[in-house]
């Protein structure tokens, strides 16, 4: 299966998207993950994307493509995969479309939280996992980033009849179930 996780920041994507990845054996390829294991490792990408990133924007068009472009090609992916945090914008769904060329997308899972709560989510992520872009001015830009870059995404992908929408508030559990309803629902 080709799959995409979409979803405000703090919707729960990272953790439904392991989920997905065990259920379905595929790998669940996180762009924000990529960039902040280059960050520890202090590559130069690392340097630039920490920059970004604790400042709650997004790194360029052409890196993450690059890097996804990267990673669909390695052996574990030709099977299906799982894009989670990817695409982000306009041009990266274009990026996305010329990757895949023939191999289409089989559904997009919008996970649905409201503002309010994706935000308290993420004061206790910044509690717990102290991670340096769970800043309150962070916290906020990226909400905002989300809204007018990532948002109308969902359209194209509703357009094309591969939107699945899937309450993201409950249960982990719950809401995994949620999703596996819906994909196996689809097959
Ligand atoms: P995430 O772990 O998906 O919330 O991503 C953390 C951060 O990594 C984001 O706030 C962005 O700065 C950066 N990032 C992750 N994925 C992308 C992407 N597809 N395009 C641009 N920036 C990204």
């Amino acid at each position: 299966m080709r799959l995409l996780i979409m979803g405000p920041p703090g919707a729960g994507k990272g953790t439904q998207a392991k989920a997905i990845s065990e259920k379905y054996g595929i790998p669940a390829i996180s762009t924000g993950d990529i960039f902040r294991a280059n960050v520890k490792q202090g590559t130069p990408l690392g340097l630039e994307a920490k920059r970004i990133m604790d400042a709650g924007g997004y790194v360029g068009d052409d890196i993450t493509n690059g890097i996804v472009a990267d990673r669909l090609a390695e052996a574990d992916a030709q099977q299906g995969f799982l894009l989670d945090g990817y695409p982000r914008t306009t041009a990266q769904v274009a990026a996305l479309d010329e990757m895949l060329g023939d191999d289409d997308l089989d559904a997009v899972i919008s996970l649905q939280a409201d503002t309010d709560e994706v935000v308290t989510r993420l004061r206790k992520r910044a509690e717990q996992e102290g991670r340096s872009d769970d800043t309150e001015e962070a916290i906020r830009t990226r909400q905002d980033v989300y809204r007018t870059e990532t948002s109308p995404l969902l359209d194209t992908y509703r357009d094309r009849g591969l939107l699945i929408e899937v309450d993201g508030l409950g249960e982990v559990a719950e809401v995994s179930e949620r999703i596996f309803t819906a994909l196996d629902g689809r097959n």
